[in-house]
């Protein structure tokens, strides 16, 4: 089988290697990703899909998606339908592989006869609070239930009526008949079956009856022909139940699935668990599972993080057998490295004073022309007039030392134009700067006598007349953390009441009037910027993807 050396190889690639050189799944590798419907996917799950997606690809062999619906009171179509849009954009394809745990419902039931039939699953009557004190502890072996012994007759009795609806929900429930003193809890005669009277999002009242995880899981795996079944640390202790189950139903050791199971991706300042993330979407906490402070995928997307850029940071953090925390400036270097090649740089004043170039023509506009980005062709004309806006914290009329934007009687470029001078500083009644009162040297610009003057600042500006008045939304931690970017577990306390700030008054140069949403540019001197879902051409709404300081690469080169 071709194997192409495009990722950087990890153990469970030296796993996959090691199998098929012993012979093993001769007709290809195959893994898959299995989302639990029940929220909006985050960066964690990029990371295993990324994994899942990555493995096939590296292998030439194929990835499922398969929705692990077997949980009906908290599933839900809409979270299906925003899955399959996210892996989608990821930039992953299951082709025509899409499955639902739901559809194996029937043979799952046929699979649970059958261990009955083999004396290896019987009908519990004990209550679940029952079923915990049996279990015993980390120390102590359990406890046999009474029921353990049932003749499979009288099992297979109960299981039918189980399914046919004639108990309540918590009367009975089907168990694994392994060992009650195993050392492994997981391992003491494990429920497999539940009764739930609820609808199913898919097989609505058909069921009344649901497979555990532990059950269904590598069930599902083996009747897709799933060879490398990639999960998380927390399964490891699972795994004999795993394979358990694919054993006593005789499936054939040198094809069945394989679990193999790698660290959880943790990030700093950030949630990664589908249960908090909604607490924060019910609680009205954020505007949706797409808030752009939300590390969900749709999230990020909105917020203007890149498909590129998130693989990319995948395919850094590399996978690993012991959970870490990953700093998530890395994710933002990741993101910034992406824009920084691809986004287009333009001009746009966030928090405006005006600026009146006193010696420059009335009515006049002149078009200067402007890099889109120094990286690639590309220029653009940007129009240039008598009235301006430069960013308000670009002029101080008590300087600090060392401040090298504008000043009285200080001088500084105006990106690709002009140098100018502040000849005046003009102040409300209450003595706030409303104006600026500048005079332009005429030469100075690209092709002019005094093009090359040196002076120490350059700062971005946009013309009065001609700017686009906007929105734009800058964007903080969520969460305030600790030192090391640790959550706290009252996370909701510790909301950052300041992760989201509206600038309302911002203008922007006019060649982004069309702009769509999901565009993305550099804002010279001020950051990336994303065009909203928001946005209209009458309202430019902007997310601020990440800022231009690179305190990742700063980490990394000290
Ligand atoms: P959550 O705790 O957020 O609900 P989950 O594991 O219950 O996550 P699933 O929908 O069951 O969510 O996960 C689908 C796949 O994604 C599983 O294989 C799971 O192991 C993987 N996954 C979930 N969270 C992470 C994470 N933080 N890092 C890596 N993989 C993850
Ligand atoms: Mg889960």
């Amino acid at each position: 089988m071709a194997e192409k050396e495009t990722l950087a190889p990890n153990f469970i690639e030296a796993a996959i290697k090691e199998d098929l050189k012993n012979g093993k799944y001769t007709t290809g590798i195959h893994t898959r990703f299995p989302p639990e419907p029940n929220g909006y996917l985050h960066i964690g799950h990029a990371k295993s899909i990324c994994l899942n997606f990555g493995i096939a690809q590296h292998f030439d062999g194929k990835c499922n998606l398969r929705f692990d619906d077997t949980n009906p009171t908290k599933e839900d179509v809409e979270y299906v339908d925003s899955i399959q849009e996210d892996v989608k954009w990821l930039g992953f394809t299951w082709d025509d592989r899409k499955f639902y745990a739901s559809n194996y419902f029937p043979k799952l039931y046929e699979f649970a006869v059958e261990l009955i039939k083999r004396g290896l699953a019987f009908v519990d009557d004990l209550s679940a609070d029952e079923i915990r004190e049996y279990r015993g502890t980390l120390t102590e072996p359990g406890k046999e239930s009474p029921c353990r012994n049932r003749s499979v007759e009288e099992n297979l009795n109960l299981f039918t009526r189980m399914k046919n609806g004639e108990f309540k929900d918590g009367e009975h429930v089907l168990r694994a008949k392994i060992d009650m003193a195993s050392p492994n809890i997981n391992m003491r005669d494990p429920v497999i079956y539940r009764i739930a009277h609820a609808s199913h999002h898919r097989t609505g009242d058909e069921w009344c009856i649901y497979p555990m995880y532990d059950f269904a899981h590598p069930l599902s795996d083996a009747i897709e022909g799933i060879t490398h079944s990639i999960c998380t640390l927390e399964f490891e202790d699972h795994r004999p139940l795993y394979d358990w189950i694919l054993d006593s139903l005789g499936f054939d050791v040198n094809t069945r699935p394989r679990q193999i199971e790698f660290a959880r991706l943790n990030l700093t300042n950030t949630v990664t668990s589908k249960r908090k993330l909604r607490q924060l979407v019910e609680g009205g906490y954020v505007s949706g599972w797409d808030d752009p402070r939300m590390p969900t995928i749709s999230g990020f997307r909105r917020r203007g993080y890149t498909p590129a850029s998130i693989r990319d940071f995948c395919e850094r953090i590399g996978v690993a057998k012991s959970n870490s925390l990953v700093d998530s400036s890395m994710l933002e270097h990741c993101v910034r490295e992406d824009l920084n090649k691809n986004a287009d740089r333009v001009m746009a004043v966030l928090d405006p004073i005006k600026v009146i170039i006193t010696n420059y023509p009335e009515g006049k506009t002149e078009y200067v022309l402007a890099d889109n980005n120094p990286m690639r062709d590309g220029k653009r004309y940007v129009p240039f007039t008598r009235e301006l806006y430069i960013e308000r914290e670009d002029f101080a009329e008590n300087p600090p030392k060392k401040f090298f934007r504008l000043k009285p009687d200080g001088e500084v470029r105006l990106k690709h134009a002009y140098i100018i001078k502040c000849e005046e500083v003009i102040k409300d009644a209450d003595g706030n700067v409303t104006e600026l009162h500048c005079t332009y040297d005429p030469e100075s610009k690209e092709g002019g006598a005094t093009a090359n003057r040196k002076v120490k600042g350059t700062l971005h500006w946009v013309s009065v007349p001609t700017a686009l008045k906007c929105e734009v939304r800058l964007y903080d931690y969520l969460i305030n953390t600790d030192e090391n970017g640790n959550v706290p577990d009252d996370f909701i306390a510790s909301l950052n009441p300041n992760s989201l700030k509206v600038l309302s008054n911002a203008f922007i140069e006019p060649s982004v009037a069309l702009a769509a949403q999901g565009m993305h540019y550099q804002f010279l001197r001020k950051g990336y910027f994303c065009v909203d879902k928001d946005s209209t051409p009458e309202h430019l709404v902007f997310n601020e993807v990440v800022g231009l300081r690179d305190t990742w690469a700063k980490v990394q080169n000290k």
